[in-house]
Protein backbone atom coordinates (compact mmCIF):
# COMPACT_ATOMS: atom_id res chain seq x y z
CA UNK A 1 0.00 0.00 0.00
CA UNK A 2 2.54 2.76 0.97
CA UNK A 3 4.45 1.92 -2.29
CA UNK A 4 1.57 3.03 -4.25
CA UNK A 5 0.49 5.30 -2.40
CA UNK A 6 4.14 7.14 -2.94
CA UNK A 7 3.73 6.30 -6.48
CA UNK A 8 0.05 7.69 -6.76
CA UNK A 9 1.15 11.03 -5.00
CA UNK A 10 -1.37 10.41 -1.80
CA UNK A 11 -0.06 12.81 0.99
CA UNK A 12 1.99 10.52 3.39
CA UNK A 13 2.85 12.69 6.67
CA UNK A 14 3.72 9.31 9.29
CA UNK A 15 3.95 5.61 8.71
CA UNK A 16 2.93 3.44 11.75
CA UNK A 17 3.54 -0.38 12.40
CA UNK A 18 3.90 -2.20 15.67
CA UNK A 19 6.99 -4.42 16.93
CA UNK A 20 5.39 -7.13 19.00
CA UNK A 21 9.35 -7.87 20.06
CA UNK A 22 8.49 -11.84 18.35
CA UNK A 23 8.92 -10.69 15.02
CA UNK A 24 11.61 -12.70 12.75
CA UNK A 25 14.79 -11.06 11.89
CA UNK A 26 14.11 -11.30 8.48
CA UNK A 27 10.89 -8.91 9.15
CA UNK A 28 13.95 -6.09 10.91
CA UNK A 29 15.65 -6.13 8.33
CA UNK A 30 12.69 -5.77 5.65
CA UNK A 31 11.98 -2.55 8.10
CA UNK A 32 15.01 -1.01 8.05
CA UNK A 33 14.77 -1.43 3.94
CA UNK A 34 11.54 0.42 3.91
CA UNK A 35 12.65 3.26 6.24
CA UNK A 36 15.50 4.11 3.98
CA UNK A 37 12.92 4.08 1.01
CA UNK A 38 10.51 6.24 2.68
CA UNK A 39 13.01 8.55 4.09
CA UNK A 40 14.64 8.44 0.19
CA UNK A 41 11.02 9.31 -1.02
CA UNK A 42 9.14 10.94 1.74
CA UNK A 43 11.82 12.32 4.54
CA UNK A 44 9.96 10.29 6.92
CA UNK A 45 11.06 7.59 9.11
CA UNK A 46 9.25 4.36 10.26
CA UNK A 47 7.66 4.85 13.58
CA UNK A 48 7.20 2.02 15.14
CA UNK A 49 5.65 1.49 18.40
CA UNK A 50 6.05 -0.60 21.27
CA UNK A 51 4.45 -2.18 24.44
CA UNK A 52 7.15 -0.26 27.09
CA UNK A 53 7.80 -4.18 28.62
CA UNK A 54 6.80 -6.27 25.38
CA UNK A 55 5.76 -9.98 24.90
CA UNK A 56 7.60 -12.21 27.71
CA UNK A 57 7.05 -9.66 30.17
CA UNK A 58 2.94 -9.87 29.27
CA UNK A 59 3.50 -14.06 29.06
CA UNK A 60 4.95 -14.57 32.14
CA UNK A 61 5.41 -11.06 34.66
CA UNK A 62 2.01 -8.97 34.09
CA UNK A 63 0.29 -9.00 37.54
CA UNK A 64 -3.31 -9.81 37.70
CA UNK A 65 -4.89 -7.28 39.72
CA UNK A 66 -8.88 -7.85 39.15
CA UNK A 67 -10.69 -10.04 41.75
CA UNK A 68 -12.27 -12.50 39.26
CA UNK A 69 -8.81 -13.12 37.59
CA UNK A 70 -7.48 -13.63 41.35
CA UNK A 71 -10.45 -16.18 41.85
CA UNK A 72 -10.28 -17.61 38.72
CA UNK A 73 -6.32 -18.21 39.18
CA UNK A 74 -6.58 -19.65 42.73
CA UNK A 75 -9.53 -21.95 41.76
CA UNK A 76 -6.57 -23.18 38.34
CA UNK A 77 -3.65 -23.40 40.67
CA UNK A 78 -1.63 -20.65 38.80
CA UNK A 79 -0.09 -17.59 39.96
CA UNK A 80 -1.55 -14.35 40.29
CA UNK A 81 0.80 -13.35 37.43
CA UNK A 82 1.53 -13.63 33.69
CA UNK A 83 -1.25 -14.09 30.85
CA UNK A 84 0.53 -17.43 29.70
CA UNK A 85 0.08 -18.60 25.74
CA UNK A 86 -2.88 -16.39 23.98
CA UNK A 87 -5.23 -18.76 23.06
CA UNK A 88 -8.66 -18.78 21.24
CA UNK A 89 -10.66 -17.27 24.04
CA UNK A 90 -7.90 -14.96 25.70
CA UNK A 91 -5.79 -13.77 22.61
CA UNK A 92 -3.92 -10.59 25.00
CA UNK A 93 -1.48 -10.26 22.81
CA UNK A 94 -2.62 -8.90 19.27
CA UNK A 95 -4.58 -6.32 21.75
CA UNK A 96 -2.03 -5.41 23.83
CA UNK A 97 0.83 -5.48 21.72
CA UNK A 98 -0.93 -4.65 18.14
CA UNK A 99 -4.07 -2.75 18.07
CA UNK A 100 -4.52 -0.57 21.22
CA UNK A 101 -1.01 0.62 20.70
CA UNK A 102 -1.77 2.04 16.86
CA UNK A 103 -5.61 3.13 17.88
CA UNK A 104 -4.28 5.13 20.93
CA UNK A 105 -1.20 6.72 18.37
CA UNK A 106 -4.13 6.91 15.52
CA UNK A 107 -6.93 8.53 17.95
CA UNK A 108 -4.20 11.11 19.18
CA UNK A 109 -3.20 12.49 15.90
CA UNK A 110 -7.03 12.10 14.85
CA UNK A 111 -7.43 14.69 17.93
CA UNK A 112 -4.71 16.90 17.09
CA UNK A 113 -4.96 17.59 13.53
CA UNK A 114 -7.27 16.69 10.51
CA UNK A 115 -5.64 13.28 10.05
CA UNK A 116 -6.92 9.90 7.64
CA UNK A 117 -5.65 6.76 9.09
CA UNK A 118 -4.79 4.47 6.03
CA UNK A 119 -4.73 0.88 6.77
CA UNK A 120 -3.04 -2.00 4.13
CA UNK A 121 -6.11 -4.54 4.02
CA UNK A 122 -6.43 -5.86 0.84
CA UNK A 123 -9.67 -5.75 -1.34
CA UNK A 124 -9.71 -9.84 -0.53
CA UNK A 125 -10.31 -9.49 3.09
CA UNK A 126 -13.26 -7.38 3.18
CA UNK A 127 -14.53 -8.78 6.40
CA UNK A 128 -11.38 -6.44 8.31
CA UNK A 129 -13.17 -2.99 7.12
CA UNK A 130 -14.09 -0.47 9.76
CA UNK A 131 -14.32 2.85 9.18
CA UNK A 132 -10.51 4.03 7.91
CA UNK A 133 -9.00 4.44 4.62
CA UNK A 134 -8.17 1.19 2.42
CA UNK A 135 -6.09 2.44 -0.70
CA UNK A 136 -6.18 -1.13 -1.84
CA UNK A 137 -10.13 -1.67 -1.37
CA UNK A 138 -10.59 1.05 -3.23
CA UNK A 139 -7.67 -0.11 -5.95
CA UNK A 140 -8.77 -3.62 -6.09
CA UNK A 141 -5.73 -5.28 -5.17
CA UNK A 142 -5.38 -8.94 -3.72
CA UNK A 143 -3.23 -9.50 -0.80
CA UNK A 144 -1.38 -11.73 -3.75
CA UNK A 145 -1.09 -8.77 -5.75
CA UNK A 146 -0.03 -6.64 -3.18
CA UNK A 147 2.82 -8.97 -2.64
CA UNK A 148 3.74 -9.09 -6.37
CA UNK A 149 4.22 -5.20 -6.16
CA UNK A 150 6.42 -5.49 -3.25
CA UNK A 151 8.54 -8.36 -5.04
CA UNK A 152 8.88 -6.10 -8.08
CA UNK A 153 10.01 -3.43 -6.21
CA UNK A 154 12.70 -5.62 -4.45
CA UNK A 155 11.30 -5.70 -1.12
CA UNK A 156 11.17 -9.55 -0.60
CA UNK A 157 11.50 -10.41 3.42
CA UNK A 158 14.36 -12.52 2.26
CA UNK A 159 12.45 -15.29 0.67
CA UNK A 160 10.49 -15.13 4.34
CA UNK A 161 6.84 -15.13 2.92
CA UNK A 162 8.30 -18.25 0.83
CA UNK A 163 8.75 -20.34 3.94
CA UNK A 164 5.82 -19.29 5.86
CA UNK A 165 1.82 -18.98 5.27
CA UNK A 166 2.38 -16.14 8.04
CA UNK A 167 4.73 -13.56 9.16
CA UNK A 168 4.09 -12.70 12.34
CA UNK A 169 5.40 -13.62 15.90
CA UNK A 170 7.30 -16.59 15.08
CA UNK A 171 6.27 -17.66 18.55
CA UNK A 172 2.87 -17.50 17.62
CA UNK A 173 0.60 -20.70 18.88
CA UNK A 174 -2.16 -20.33 16.17
CA UNK A 175 0.56 -21.20 13.54
CA UNK A 176 0.03 -24.59 11.79
CA UNK A 177 2.29 -27.28 12.58
CA UNK A 178 3.88 -27.51 9.58
CA UNK A 179 4.88 -23.94 9.74
CA UNK A 180 6.47 -24.83 13.42
CA UNK A 181 8.07 -27.74 11.34
CA UNK A 182 9.17 -24.92 8.87
CA UNK A 183 10.20 -22.75 12.35
CA UNK A 184 12.39 -25.19 13.82
CA UNK A 185 14.41 -26.07 10.45
CA UNK A 186 14.65 -22.87 8.84
CA UNK A 187 15.14 -20.80 12.34
CA UNK A 188 16.65 -23.15 14.72
CA UNK A 189 17.63 -20.14 17.55
CA UNK A 190 14.29 -19.60 17.29
CA UNK A 191 13.15 -22.83 17.90
CA UNK A 192 15.20 -23.69 20.67
CA UNK A 193 13.72 -19.81 22.17
CA UNK A 194 10.07 -21.13 21.99
CA UNK A 195 10.73 -24.23 22.90
CA UNK A 196 12.52 -22.77 26.49
CA UNK A 197 9.11 -20.26 26.76
CA UNK A 198 6.93 -23.59 26.08
CA UNK A 199 8.98 -25.53 29.20
CA UNK A 200 8.88 -21.72 31.24
CA UNK A 201 4.73 -21.50 30.64
CA UNK A 202 4.40 -25.17 31.35
CA UNK A 203 6.42 -24.84 34.75
CA UNK A 204 4.25 -21.59 35.82
CA UNK A 205 0.79 -22.45 34.96
CA UNK A 206 1.28 -26.53 34.42
CA UNK A 207 -1.71 -27.92 31.98
CA UNK A 208 -3.77 -25.36 32.08
CA UNK A 209 -5.21 -23.07 29.53
CA UNK A 210 -2.73 -20.88 30.37
CA UNK A 211 0.26 -23.12 29.84
CA UNK A 212 -1.11 -24.78 26.83
CA UNK A 213 0.34 -23.78 23.74
CA UNK A 214 -1.42 -26.14 21.04
CA UNK A 215 -4.33 -28.06 21.96
CA UNK A 216 -2.69 -31.95 22.12
CA UNK A 217 0.72 -30.17 21.54
CA UNK A 218 3.73 -28.97 23.67
CA UNK A 219 7.06 -27.74 21.85
CA UNK A 220 8.85 -30.40 22.70
CA UNK A 221 6.30 -33.07 21.97
CA UNK A 222 6.67 -31.04 19.20
CA UNK A 223 10.43 -31.55 18.78
CA UNK A 224 10.20 -35.14 19.29
CA UNK A 225 7.64 -35.21 16.51
CA UNK A 226 9.92 -33.35 14.29
CA UNK A 227 13.25 -35.03 15.21
CA UNK A 228 11.69 -38.58 14.65
CA UNK A 229 10.77 -37.73 10.86
CA UNK A 230 14.45 -35.76 10.58
CA UNK A 231 16.04 -39.17 11.53
CA UNK A 232 13.34 -41.63 9.87
CA UNK A 233 13.40 -39.67 6.65
CA UNK A 234 10.18 -39.25 6.83
CA UNK A 235 9.43 -36.47 3.96
CA UNK A 236 6.27 -34.58 4.45
CA UNK A 237 5.54 -32.52 1.76
CA UNK A 238 5.52 -28.88 2.15
CA UNK A 239 1.48 -27.63 2.98
CA UNK A 240 -0.84 -26.11 0.70
CA UNK A 241 -0.30 -22.49 1.72
CA UNK A 242 -3.93 -21.52 2.98
CA UNK A 243 -4.96 -18.18 2.12
CA UNK A 244 -3.50 -16.42 5.37
CA UNK A 245 -5.91 -15.45 7.92
CA UNK A 246 -4.71 -12.32 9.05
CA UNK A 247 -8.15 -11.64 11.63
CA UNK A 248 -6.76 -14.99 13.55
CA UNK A 249 -2.89 -13.90 14.26
S1 LIG B 1 1.00 -13.24 15.65
FE1 LIG B 1 0.09 -14.64 17.15
S2 LIG B 1 1.30 -14.30 19.00
FE2 LIG B 1 1.69 -12.55 17.65
S3 LIG B 1 0.24 -10.99 18.27
FE3 LIG B 1 -0.71 -12.15 16.59
S4 LIG B 1 -1.92 -13.77 17.59
FE4 LIG B 1 -0.48 -12.95 19.08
Amino acid sequence: MLLLMIERGLPIDLVLTADTGMEFPEMYRHWDRVEQYLFQKCGLKLTILRHPKGFEWLMFDEPKTKLSSLENRAMLGVPPYGNGWPGVKVRWCTGQLKTHLLRKEVNRLKGEYHALHYVGIAADEPDRIRQDQYPLVEWGITEQQALQICYAHGFDWSGLYELYGRCSCWCCPFQRIGELRTLRRHHPQLWAHLREMDSRALSQFGHTPLGQFKKDWTVEALERRFAYEEQNGIRIPPERKKKRNWRNR
